[in-house]
């Protein structure tokens, strides 16, 4: 079914649960280490291989980065509360449960805002709980890296234990044909307000943000809601918008066939754009949780809290207002730029000394054209906003122009080193040498006779195509306007 097709008969909900791995450098409940990428299973000690007798003792950075994002979320922080048993089996977690937050979390009632195409959605966030990670499987020998069809299981417990922040929102209601982008949007927003807290690494691709997109349908937006389901695990951004835009049409076929939709989990397909059954959740599951006697509760004083209030960053709102005044961009032109995720990258790239209009330029352009191609976040073209501001240096400074700077980008992307590097290598820089220009100037009226004389009775247009014979000659080497000046000099 189109998605158009899809609006016009049914009305999406959304819930989104978002997984943060903190960057503490010890996991929740011991002393390992929680670097990314180490030896399989260097990383472990009794508690976090939940060996018998073991004891948990709670990370203190930890509760604060938990209060910290509760408060940059707008929740209330409990003023007491407890960890809880998640109980269940799975190969990846030795204790056979979770220490989670059940019915006590730490912070919870709290909204966040997000913009999209100039409109602001306000999301409810129902709770963000603390909790530990588990353990890494990798199925080895089947074709889809899943357990089913695999001919063994690895293990890997460097995680299990690394610090969880789980941010769940309430039913997000009146996006309407907006919910993909207002997903995308929400998820977008938690990793720049976590990365301004320091709190976490954001990595999608590493997975220390992960999100869990649940979606319904209903007939229209004063129906009760709709069956929901969860697809599990979205590791992009882009991802995020694509898998919500899927099950949305996807439910809306089954339904207008008449259909019910199932509750379950789902999971996201990258390749072929789409998301399979996983886990049926017909059920309530029975995880049996209750408080875990082996922690002390959690009872942060309101001074500790307070005193955590004053270290929290501007607020994205606030800091959006603040740099369009300081940026001077139209609300089209911020606009623009808060869609396409580039304020941070436009924020160091002018800090490194660029004008505000051009590291919009080439973020909004250049960059973003190669990180759609490749799939990228604008972060990950492998072009820093510092190597942004050199190479418009090199454009002010008449070193390079717009067109040969692509090829600086394309340098730069290729690992060929810093910009005035690549300019140097690849012979890039215009030719200043007035001489040189001058001849390529004269050769091309020469042979353009036709225009040439256009150009002298007055038809000044006409001589764009004596530039273009010049800058072809000079394979681009040339400042575009001094060409220019030229001809007509001597076209008089
Ligand atoms: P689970 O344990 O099944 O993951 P959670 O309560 O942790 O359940 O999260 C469910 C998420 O789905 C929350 O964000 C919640 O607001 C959202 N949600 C609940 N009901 C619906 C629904 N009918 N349609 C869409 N989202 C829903
Ligand atoms: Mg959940
Ligand atoms: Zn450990």
């Amino acid at each position: 079914m189109a998605y158009d097709e899809a609006m016009a008969t049914y009305d999406p909900v959304l819930g989104l649960e978002v997984h943060v791995e903190l960057n503490t450098a010890s996991k929740m409940f011991c002393g390992c280490s929680t670097e990314f990428g180490a030896e399989p299973n260097t990383q472990t000690c009794e508690v976090c291989l939940g060996l018998p007798g073991s004891l948990p003792v709670v990370n203190a950075t930890a509760i604060e980065s938990a209060i910290r994002i509760g408060l940059a979320l707008n929740c209330s922080i409990a003023e007491w509360c407890r960890f809880a048993r998640k109980n269940y089996f799975y190969p990846d977690q030795p204790k056979n449960y979770q220490i989670s937050q059940y019915d006590e979390p730490i912070a919870h009632d709290g909204f966040a805002e997000v913009e999209v195409d100039g409109k602001t959605y306000r999301i409810e966030i129902e709770r963000a709980h603390m909790e530990e990670d588990t353990g890494k499987s990798l199925h080895v020998g089947g074709a889809t890296g899943r357990i089913h069809g695999a001919d063994y299981s690895l293990l890997d417990y460097n995680r299990s234990g690394v610090p969880l922040i789980e941010i769940v929102t309430k039913p997000i209601e009146g996006a309407g044909a907006k919910a993909p982008e207002v997903a995308r949007a929400y998820v977008a927003m938690l990793r720049d307000l976590l990365r301004a807290l320091g709190v976490s690494d954001v990595r999608m691709e590493q997975g220390s943000l992960r999100c869990d997109a649940n979606v319904s349908l209903r007939p229209s937006p004063d129906a009760p809601l709709g069956t929901r389901t969860e697809t599990k695990n979205v590791n992009s951004l882009r991802s995020v918008e694509r898998a919500v835009r899927y099950e949305i049409t996807r439910q809306a076929a089954l339904l207008s066939d008449g259909g019910r939709v199932k509750q379950e989990t789902r999971h996201w397909q990258e390749g072929s754009g789409t998301t399979s059954p996983g886990r049926s959740k017909e059920q309530a599951e029975e995880y049996r949780y209750f408080p875990d006697p082996d922690l002390v509760p959690v009872a942060p004083s309101r001074a500790w809290v307070e005193e955590l209030r004053g270290t929290l960053p501007e607020p994205p709102a606030l800091r959006l207002k603040r740099m369009s005044a300081e940026w001077g961009y139209s609300d089209l032109e911020l606009r623009d730029v808060v869609n396409a995720g580039a304020l941070n990258v436009i924020e160091a790239t002018v800090a490194a000394g660029a004008s505000p209009q051009s590291a919009r330029k080439w973020w909004l352009t250049e960059l973003a054209r190669r990180a759609n191609e490749l799939g990228l976040e604008l972060e990950e073209t492998g072009v820093t906003p510092a190597q942004v501001a050199e190479i418009q240096a090199l454009v002010e400074a008449g070193t390079i122009n717009d067109k040969l700077a692509r090829q600086v980008f394309d340098g730069v992307i290729a690992g060929e080193g810093t910009p005035a590097e690549v300019v140097e290598s690849r012979g890039l820089a215009v030719v200043s040498d007035e001489g040189a220009l001058g001849a390529a100037v004269d050769a091309a009226i020469e042979a353009n006779p036709g225009v040439a004389d256009k150009v002298r009775s007055g038809k000044v247009q006409a001589a764009g195509a004596l530039i273009g014979a010049v800058m072809k000659q000079m394979q681009g080497k040339a400042e575009p306007n001094r060409v220019r000046e030229l001809i007509l000099e001597r076209l008089g």
